[in-house]
């Protein structure tokens, strides 16, 4: 263990500064259709063009009225009748109930809805009917009724410019009258896969070769990150063809390269950064697997030229370990925070979470490095009880079979050699 390194929170530290950074550099924005809005971010607060509800509404069938007659038990002469989608045609008298159904507007001088399966009905003679509340049962002013306004006030800002849009979101604007929003330009994220042995998913690998898996991985990842996966032609572990490559890469506003960056004699991709002007902010990070990870900036060639605040945007990269298990705890750990930052979302970091361990853990990993373990938890949402979490048995941070079958990581602090079976531990959400 190199104690130079830092701990994987300082290291997250580190990357969470340059986020915080960007929070004053607004990505620019577009436009896009309603139905296309959900993985975007809000350019623009979200406001209540109307009461939310417009009218005050039933929440049952039955009938509205007076709560005080109603609990009064007297029959009420039933004197209209309102559906969804109309407007009651007059105000409600005096010792009168009003037909009513779920989600239609409740008559004027009406206070409740009684439900209809709290009421008998009764026929009178001369026609028509009366409806009775059966005792003992009482009625509560305002019971069964949304008042006009109760959810939102027109003109309320309900949704903050950097909210995440998923389809309650978008039920929201389309309520508020939004068939289209504004939201943020997604990031474009270059994806640099390196490494001799690769060969695309397409070509049949010779002796020795094997399928680019990370370039597909990680460009999945970026689009649900919130980000525009470029994805460039992977490059050899040759000083030229890593040059042009981040030549290329500069235009992108993230760049996430993958494999290269451990201490064997083709890791070329350190030098070749450090050439193209790289600002390390570290290269390694006490964590395991992941722990060659490298992060800093590039000069941008995209943004060199427009200097924003009197500060010259950088380009932030990320050089993942190339192991796949390895390229995904990296790219959770400290990609995906940086891409949100980028996306201009308010949410960002990693997701963890509590669950209780139901094996021992008796993985023996080196002291110092704080582990994330491929894992599978069951969220059974069981009262009373944590989620479950079990290690799914690895090979190692190349086990590609291992990682599709887990869906978070067991974090091993550091300190931590092995952990018992019902214990409380941490799970990095995947
Ligand atoms: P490296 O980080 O370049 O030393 O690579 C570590 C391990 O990950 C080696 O076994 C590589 O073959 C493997 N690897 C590197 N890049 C990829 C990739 N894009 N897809 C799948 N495996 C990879
Ligand atoms: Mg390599």
């Amino acid at each position: 263990m190199s104690p130079a390194l830092p701990s994987y929170e300082e290291a997250a530290a580190l990357v969470a500064h340059y986020a915080a950074r960007l929070a004053g550099l607004r990505p620019s924005a577009q436009s896009v259709r309603l139905g296309l809005a959900a993985g975007r971010v809000l350019a623009q607060p979200l406001y209540a063009d109307r009461d939310q509800p417009p009218f005050a509404r039933s929440t049952r069938d039955g009938f509205a009225c007076r709560a005080a007659e109603a609990s009064a038990h007297g029959a009420l002469t039933l004197v209209g009748a309102t559906r969804a989608g109309e407007a009651p045609s007059g105000p409600l008298p005096p010792a009168a109930a009003w037909e009513i159904m779920t989600g239609a507007p409740v008559p004027a001088g009406a206070d409740a809805v009684m439900m209809i399966e709290h009421v008998r009905i009764e026929h009178v003679k001369a026609g028509g009917e009366q409806v009775r509340l059966l005792s003992p049962r009482k009625l509560k002013q305002g019971e069964n009724i949304v008042a006009q306004g109760a959810q939102a006030r027109q003109g309320d800002e309900l949704l903050a410019t950097g909210t995440a849009i998923q389809s309650s979101q978008i039920a929201l604007a389309a309520a508020c009258g939004y068939s289209a929003l504004e939201v943020f330009v997604r990031p474009r994220v270059a994806i640099l896969t390196t490494g001799d042995e690769l060969v695309p998913v397409e070509s049949e690998p010779a002796p020795g070769q094997i399928r680019n898996s990370n370039a597909p991985m990680l460009a999945a990842m970026v689009a649900a990150a919130g980000g525009e996966p470029w994805v460039l032609p992977s490059a050899e572990d040759k000083a030229e063809a890593l040059d042009h490559a981040l030549a290329q890469a500069a235009e992108a506003d993230l760049l996430l390269l993958s494999g290269g960056v451990s201490a064997g004699k083709f890791d070329l991709v350190e030098p070749a950064l450090a050439r193209a002007g790289a600002r390390f902010q570290f290269t390694g990070v006490r964590i395991q697997p992941g722990k060659p990870l490298v992060y800093g900036e590039l000069p941008s060639g995209r943004h060199a030229s427009s200097q924003s605040r009197g500060e010259e945007r950088t380009l932030p990269f990320f050089g993942l370990p190339g192991n796949p298990v390895s390229s995904a705890v990296t790219f959770l750990l400290f990609a995906a925070p940086m891409l949100a930052a980028l996306a201009g979302s308010l949410e960002s970091g990693p997701r963890f979470a509590l669950a209780r361990l139901s094996k021992d853990s008796d993985k023996h990993g080196k002291p110092g490095l704080t582990r994330f373990l491929p894992a599978s938890c069951t969220f059974s949402g069981a009262v009373g009880q944590l989620p479950e979490v079990a290690l799914v048995p690895s090979q190692g941070s190349g086990d590609l079979a291992a990682l599709a079958r887990c869906n978070c990581f067991l974090v091993v602090p550091e300190e931590t050699s092995s952990l018992e079976a019902g214990a409380i531990v941490r799970i990095l959400l995947s």
